[in-house]
Formats: C-alpha cells, structure tokens, sequence
C-alpha cells in the first residue's frame, strides 16, 4: 500500500531533468528543471493544504501548522542534482516527507508542534560551486555578498540568475530560531547499508571535508617541435598530484577524489599552458583530512624543479629502496626476509635450490609450523617428518641445518643479540650469529 503510493508519487516526479541517454538527472540549481521540480513541490504541498513559504534564500518551505508557533519539527533534502546524477539523491528525501505528512493524518495524528518539509537550494553545488549553498546562506555561513559574486560555467553569476531575489539574500536567525528538530532522509551513496542487510541507517556524524582548487602553470607549446625535455607541461604536475592524492589518502584511511579539470588551451596538439583541478578531500578526524591535503599541497612526490613535469620519488615505493640494479632486488630482499615453513612440505626445497631460483638466490626458509599449529612446542614427532626431506633427496644436510636451526637463529638473534642468553643452545647460537653472512 505504502509502497505502491510511494512508487506513483515518485512516478510524477522522475521525467523531470532526466537525460534521455544516460538516465542520469541534470537538475542544477535555478534550472528549468530544477525550477519545475519546486514547481511540482508547490502543487503536492497545496493538495495537502500545506502552506508555501519561500525563504529569503531561495530554500522552499511547506508548513503543517504555524511555523511561527516555534519549536518546529523539519525534515527535507533537496532537489538540485550532481550532473547525471542520480534520482534519489535529494527528491527521496523531499517525495518521504510528503508521504510521512500523508500517513500521520491518515492516522489521525494533530501535532503539537508545527511540521515544515523543506527543499534546499543548491545542496549539490554544482552549478555555483559551493556546496549547501542553500543553508549556508540562511545559517550566515557563506555571506550574500560572496554568494551573488558565485559565478556557473557558463559565466552567470548567481546575482543574474537569481535577478530581484538576490537582493534579499542573507541570514535569517529568525527562521532557524523557530526550528527544533530537522532530520533528513537520503539515500545511501555507498555500499555500507547493502553489506549490512538493513534498510535504513542513522548518521552519527558528518566526516570532515572540504575542496581545494589547484592550480598549475606551465607553458603553452606545439606537441610536435618542443622537445621533450624543453617541456614545462603543468598537466604532467597535475597528473602527478592526482596520484599522489590517491596515495596521501589510501595511506591516511581517508578519501581523495579530483573528479573535475580545466586544461587551457585544451587541444590535442598542444602543451597546456595551465591546468586547474578541483581536489575533494574526506576523513574521519581533521588532523587526518589537514595531514592529507597538507602533503598534497606541498606536492609531496613532486620533483619542483620548475620545469612543471613534476617527479615520481614518493609515487614510486621502490624509489625509497634505492633500488638502480636487478641486484639490489636480490640484495634487499634475501638476505632481510625469512620464511615460516612446514615441516614436511616439499615445497620448502625450493627456498634452496639456487640453480632453480632467479640470480641463484637461497631463500631463508626455516621450520616454524605444521598444520594446525601456529607453534610447535614439541619437536619430537616433527623434526623426524621435516628429516623426511633429506631422505627423499630434496634437501642436502647443510640445508636440513640451516631449515631447523641456522635461519631460526638469525631471524630471532639479528634483532635481539641476547634472544638465545640462558638457553640450552646459547653456544650454538652465538656462533652462527658471529659468522659472517
Ligand atoms: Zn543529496
């Protein structure tokens, strides 16, 4: 019943803004439609005998009772649309609390409180550039005087689209004095409920977030007669910074997105002279989200050598190792690493067959386990199963020495000296750690 009110309500409200081809939505704020869906709001609200109540800031109110009466109880989202985005981000929130009014009167309910839906103005920020645009300007976060200036891509500023109304912008202490409750409705842009199996969450908090503008100048040139290393190509120090935010944030547990680029002259031909991207930028505490975009900003893993084509020594984790020659791989990695292995697996043979492994590597594999077991307090059963190896021909003595005993000891003794002091085999393991590697 519910859902089947739901899906007409819903139906009346989808065409509008859709893009024919993607199915995505365009609704940017001031829109046609985005000014059709207030449109459609205004004729829902009136059929319910709601009152209409636009505020000084372009956010559209439907009243349930005297707003005035304070202490109101609001819910509402917003019907301005990401480009393509998609339907429910907003009207979901705005098309609930229509049909919440419904329900509650249905069931007879008489609020003691006034119930205002409202649709917020700008909340997506995409067409002005600053998100919550809508709020801000009625909350006095963002000044009338910044916001008329707000210019969209096509050069309009918000002060012309908005024509008469932009004069009367601005803060309304008043309004937000009479509110006592707002809760919002939206749909879940993640996966987080999907993996949950539950229908609905509760925000417990908003992430700390922001955008940046980046800025990057170079020099205009002809692709086909500029050398390559006579370039100062800012695109090269903008792709550089995207993957270095990627990393900033995969490293920090925090999101970094730059999903917006303006590249000037934007030919294909020709080196860009300037190139603006717009970072996006989440974590769960501000010191992380300031550490990430600090590091962004210094251009951590660029090379500012002023010739704008940046550098890979952060981006590249093998840079850090110094690594110059197929040697220094085996270098590093043989002699630091070590390996658990079971008893009797013939596999382990592997780890000493130098003819078999790349630059005749020997691997450090010692005993650690066997199956079931994270450690092995008893060796008497194991140690003849691992001796198994030896008589089956996969390993020589020298290797059944260094499994068991020799490559335990350095694992443990390279990093504690005293590791073996007071053992039955503290002699033993003192004069393998004296011996040379
Ligand atoms: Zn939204």
């Amino acid at each position: 019943m519910t859902v089947q009110r739901f899906a007409s309500l819903w139906r009346s409200l989808t065409p509008i803004g859709r893009d024919a081809m993607t199915g995505g939505y365009l609704r940017y704020a001031w829109s046609d439609a985005e000014l059709a869906c207030r449109e459609w709001f205004v004729e829902e609200a009136l059929d319910r005998e709601l009152t209409i109540d636009t505020d000084r800031n372009g956010n559209l109110w439907a009243w349930w009772g005297d707003p005035a009466a304070g202490d109101a109880v609001v819910t509402g989202s917003h019907f301005d649309s990401v480009p393509h985005g998609g339907a429910f981000d907003g009207p979901l929130g705005i098309v609930s609390a229509l049909l919440a009014v419904d329900l509650l009167r249905e069931r007879g309910v008489r609020p003691s409180r006034p119930i205002g839906i409202v649709a917020f103005a700008e909340e997506e920020g995409s067409r002005f550039g600053v998100a919550c645009l809508g709020s801000r300007l009625l909350t006095g976060t963002i000044s009338a005087q910044r916001a008329r200036s707000l210019v969209d891509s096509d050069g309009v500023s918000l002060a012309r689209a908005l024509g008469e109304d932009a004069a009367s912008l601005g803060a309304e202490p008043d309004r937000l004095a009479r509110l006592g409750a707002f809760v919002e409705l939206h749909i879940e842009q993640g996966r987080a409920l999907v993996e949950l199996g539950r229908p609905v969450g509760v925000a417990t908090a908003i992430w700390p977030h922001g955008r940046w503008r980046m800025d990057f100048t170079g020099e205009a040139n002809h692709a086909g007669t500029t050398s390559m290393s006579d370039r100062h190509d800012p695109v090269l120090t903008f792709a550089y910074t995207v993957l270095a935010a990627n990393k900033e944030a995969r490293l920090a547990s925090a999101y970094a997105t730059v999903g917006r680029v303006n590249v000037e002259p934007n030919a294909t031909n020709a080196i860009a002279a300037e190139v603006t991207g717009w970072l996006d930028a989440r974590a769960a505490e501000q010191s992380t989200l300031d550490s990430v975009v600090e590091a962004v900003r210094r251009g951590e893993g660029l090379d500012d050598n002023g010739d704008g084509t940046g550098g890979v020594k952060d981006l590249d984790d093998y840079s850090r190792c110094r690594i110059t020659s197929k040697q220094d791989f085996h270098d590093l990695y043989v002699k630091r690493f070590y390996f658990g292995c079971e008893a009797d697996d013939p596999i382990n043979a592997w780890a000493f067959n130098r003819k078999a492994n790349p630059m005749h590597a020997r691997l450090n594999a010692f005993f650690s386990s066997d199956i079931g077991h994270f450690d092995v307090p008893d060796m008497t059963e194991v140690v003849p199963e691992a001796y198994e190896l030896v008589e089956h021909g996969l390993l020589d003595d020298n290797d059944f020495r260094d499994f068991m005993f020799t490559n335990a000891v350095r694992f443990w003794g390279e990093v504690n000296p005293d590791f073996f002091k007071g053992t039955v085999v503290e002699k033993q393991a003192a004069e393998v750690l004296a011996r040379p590697r």
